[in-house]
């Protein structure tokens, strides 16, 4: 018979790694809920014209990287590879422009990329996600930029690197483009095949080329960075300034282009040396044009995206095991009801349940890490499991008093 295995690029979270990813969840609820961010959840798939137009069609994501699907009825169906278009259809779906503005909503979950599989880099994968939808302010931006750094902090990542640029309205970018695309042509031999081949649909994407003669060819190309119109100039300073007050250091790359169409204005990355080649912790920025482009009001807004498996890659191994309070040894119905009093005070309190010896059983409650073993034979006896000390118990609700439930 066939051996099964889960699917390429994908992983199973054994015990103890489960709990170190529900911390990190909770780490990002306590830090996002103070910011005001409210959970909120969207299907794991979408119309596949959600990340069509959301992402763009140019993007390495659309073009290489869905997993799309046809359902029963013919209609194309995508696994999500990102959370905000998801969001951004939400949000027009269900009229949230009435609500008061802006709307700030996180969540969390699986994303799907056909990617090839190294380390860090999955085909499904997990993502802690926060968005601030229908201002511009620029304290939206630093905010998240600074809630995202107090998740890697208290997540344990280590010494991060942040970049930082501004991409500009779509006007100046389109005007930008041109420029670009005019400077590339005029270069055109020295580009590699698959950045010529796109030169028409995204020449931004020249920036992010391994290529060693696109790269040379890139570093006297215009930046963007250099041609802001006023507004996203200014825009982009306060946004630094209120970093530079926060105590958050940056750096400024104009060369950060991130792998999503929807960016204006601010974009930002936080990378961990830590990680290999997949050096990414998570990123965001702007996305004024975004709800628009799906089918909504013209509405501002901004996030960011993390990957969990990278943030517990980088902070390496912890040690998960946490030990319990009471271990009861001896079966029967005592042992099962007493191990539920204990649960319902409080305690984390586990019985035998695989039919051990004695002996065998207080080897489990030692693996376990019992703060108490509770013996229940033809008497009952506690056994305090740091000093050793055994004493007898005359009664179950004695027991109680003794392991302190
Ligand atoms: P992106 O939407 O590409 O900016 O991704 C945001 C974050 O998600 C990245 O910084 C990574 O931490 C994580 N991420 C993206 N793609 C993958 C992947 N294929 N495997 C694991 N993590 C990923």
């Amino acid at each position: 018979m066939k051996k099964l295995q889960a699917p390429r690029g994908t992983l199973d979270v054994l015990p103890p790694n489960g709990r170190r990813r529900l911390e990190i969840v909770a780490i990002a609820d306590d830090v996002l809920s103070r910011a005001g961010y409210q959970p909120l959840e969207t299907p794991v798939f979408e119309d596949t014209e959600v990340f069509a137009r959301g992402v763009g069609e140019s993007t390495d994501i659309v073009q290489k990287e869905m997993f799309t699907f046809e359902d029963k009825a013919g209609r194309s169906l995508t696994l999500r590879p990102e959370a905000t278009a998801g969001i951004c259809r939400a949000y027009i779906e269900h009229g949230m422009h009435k609500l008061p503005q802006p709307v700030k909503v996180w969540s969390h979950g699986p994303f799907f990329r056909h990617e090839a599989p190294q380390a860090g880099r999955f085909r499904q994968f997990t993502q802690v996600d926060a968005e601030a939808i229908g201002s511009d302010d620029p304290s939206l931006d630093a905010e998240l930029i600074l809630l995202l750094d107090e998740i890697f902090e208290r997540a344990g990542t280590g010494p991060r690197r942040l970049r930082l640029s501004s991409l500009g309205t779509p006007r100046t970018r389109a005007d930008y483009i041109e420029e670009l695309n005019g400077y590339l042509r005029a270069r055109e031999g020295e580009l590699s095949e698959e950045v010529r081949s796109r030169l028409d649909q995204n020449p931004l994407r020249a920036f992010d080329a391994d290529h060693a003669g696109t790269q040379s060819v890139m570093k006297d190309a215009p930046l963007l960075l250099d041609r802001l119109a006023p507004d996203d100039a200014d825009h982009f300073a306060e946004v630094r300034g209120l970093l530079d007050a926060a105590g958050l250091e940056y750096e400024i790359d104009p060369t950060l282009v991130r792998g999503l169409d929807y960016y204006t204005r601010t974009v930002f990355e936080f990378e961990s040396e830590r990680l290999g080649a997949q050096a990414a912790l998570g990123g965001g920025g702007r996305y004024d044009a975004l709800i628009e482009e799906l089918g909504g009001q013209p509405t501002p807004g901004v996030g960011f995206a993390a990957g969990i498996e990278r943030m517990l890659l980088a902070a390496g191994e912890a040690d998960a095991h946490r030990g319990i309070d009471v271990f009861v040894a001896g079966a029967g119905h005592d042992a099962f009801l007493l191990v539920g009093q204990l649960r319902g005070k409080g305690m984390r309190a586990q019985m035998e349940q695989a039919g051990r010896s004695l002996k065998g059983q207080l080897k489990q409650a030692d693996r376990l890490g019992a703060r108490w073993t509770v013996i229940l034979g033809d008497g009952i006896e506690v056994k305090d499991m740091e000093s050793g000390d055994q004493r007898p118990a005359a009664s179950l609700d004695e027991v109680l008093g003794m392991v302190g439930a």
